[in-house]
């Protein structure tokens, strides 16, 4: 089967039979080619259901958690974007299709550097990426109308929250490093409203508002 074939297998089965319906979100899903955010070992299973092993020992997200997330941002093409966890730099292109701008961060830089590399050959001129502890969100460019972070955090990273703009929104997995709650997270009226989505397994996010120490290898 082509990856054509493979991808658009995956949006029906994968992500609308589960319910993924925002046609923007279906539409990037159907563009983005995630053979080439995949190693060249694992390009057979880049369609799979499951998330799959990058270098440094991270993972590339299953496509339906990758779904699940963008969808409830609600995106319409005019937002500035937030992403902590670049890794493969997939989400990062799924958030150029969906948005105007989207900043990303990852703490290894080696991940940083080759996403970059792919996103700048795939020709999306909209991402801003940046090697550094994304706990503590870009504040440079913020606020932000939306922020998806694909790293569990213990708790909402408080400097997350302060770059959020009014009526913004956040999806992150909260919870302890084995287990979390992906929590969508919106700014109303100068209240914070959260709502829990689903039940996830995530990398630990690193560092200062995340978890301590280096669990990357
Ligand atoms: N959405 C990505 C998933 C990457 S896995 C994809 O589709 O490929 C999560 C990533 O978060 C890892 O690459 C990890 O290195 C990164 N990460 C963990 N803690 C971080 C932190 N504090 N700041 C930035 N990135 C972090």
């Amino acid at each position: 089967m082509s990856f054509e074939a493979e991808r658009e297998r995956m949006v029906q089965e994968q992500l609308q039979a589960r319910g993924i319906a925002q046609a923007r979100v279906l539409a990037a899903f159907r563009k983005v080619p995630r053979q080439l955010f995949v190693p060249a070992d694992y390009q057979r299973e880049a369609y799979a259901d499951h998330p799959i092993p990058i270098d440094q020992g991270q993972t590339i997200s299953q496509p339906f958690i990758v779904a699940l997330m963008v969808s409830s941002l609600r995106l319409h093409g005019h937002e500035r974007v937030l992403e902590i966890g670049t890794g493969s730099g997939y989400q990062t292109a799924i958030l150029a299709e969906l948005a105007l701008e989207v900043y990303s961060i990852e703490r290894i830089p080696e991940l940083c550097r080759a996403a970059k590399q792919r996103l700048a050959s795939l020709g999306y001129l909209n991402v801003h990426a940046a090697p550094a502890n994304g706990s503590l969100g870009w504040p440079e460019a913020a606020p932000y109308d939306a922020i998806i972070v694909s790293a569990a955090a213990p708790d909402v990273p408080q400097p997350l929250l302060e770059q959020l703009a009014p009526q913004g929104r956040m999806v992150l997995p909260v919870g302890s490093q084995h287990s979390q709650m992906l929590v969508e997270v919106e700014r109303r009226n100068g209240a914070i409203v959260q709502r829990p989505v689903a039940e996830c397994v995530f990398v630990p996010l690193v560092g200062q508002f995340g978890w301590s120490g280096d669990t990357s290898s």
